[in-house]
């Protein structure tokens, strides 16, 4: 009894000092992460199908559909989080895209996108409207492509903070909210 009463009081002594330890290391984890907490790019509660394949350009993008066909057609997206604009068009290809600059060399891409709703060097919030989805870029059916980059680079994209499962089909609903 006397030994357990000891232990205890030595446990209340070290607990502190092991939370501490533990906040510590938490927050320096997040510092060198720096990823902006990315939301769906979808309005909160819709569940689209997040597709991801072995063969997709860049590797780590992910084809977001909802039904199938050309049935996305018009639905709106909207921003991961926060940031700064940045319109552009390629004939073939992403076709109409959006790039939202997030800081800390995180950005997000929108592309195919059938109507843009913002404006070159706009700022935005996490769930501004950024356009609807199409298929431009000469694409065959309608979805959306989405990226997650660091420094121009592809990464795995994670929303809502979960990670995106590599690679495969899953549905997610959005709380983009
Ligand atoms: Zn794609």
């Amino acid at each position: 009894m006397r030994i357990s009463r000891l232990a205890v009081a030595a446990l209340a002594l070290l607990a502190p000092l092991a939370f501490t330890t533990t906040a510590t290391a938490q927050e320096s984890t997040v510092d060198v992460m720096a990823r902006p907490a990315f939301e769906m790019p979808f309005p909160c509660g819709q569940i689209w199908r997040a597709g991801t394949r072995s063969n997709h350009n860049p590797l780590y993008a992910i084809d977001f559909n909802m039904g199938s066909g050309d049935s996305d057609a018009g639905k709106p997206v909207i921003a991961s989080a926060g940031g700064t604009v940045d319109v552009r068009y390629a004939a073939s290809g992403y076709g109409n895209y959006v790039v939202i600059n997030h800081g800390g060399g995180w950005a997000t891409y929108y592309a195919h996108l059938g109507s843009v709703a913002v404006r070159d060097g706009q700022r935005v919030a996490r769930g501004a409207r950024v356009g609807t989805v199409g298929k431009s870029g000469g694409q065959t059916y309608t979805h959306l492509h989405y990226e997650q980059r660091l420094n121009g680079n592809d990464v795995k994209a994670v929303l809502h903070g979960k990670a995106v499962t590599y690679y495969g089909d899953i549905s997610t609903k959005s709380a983009n909210c």
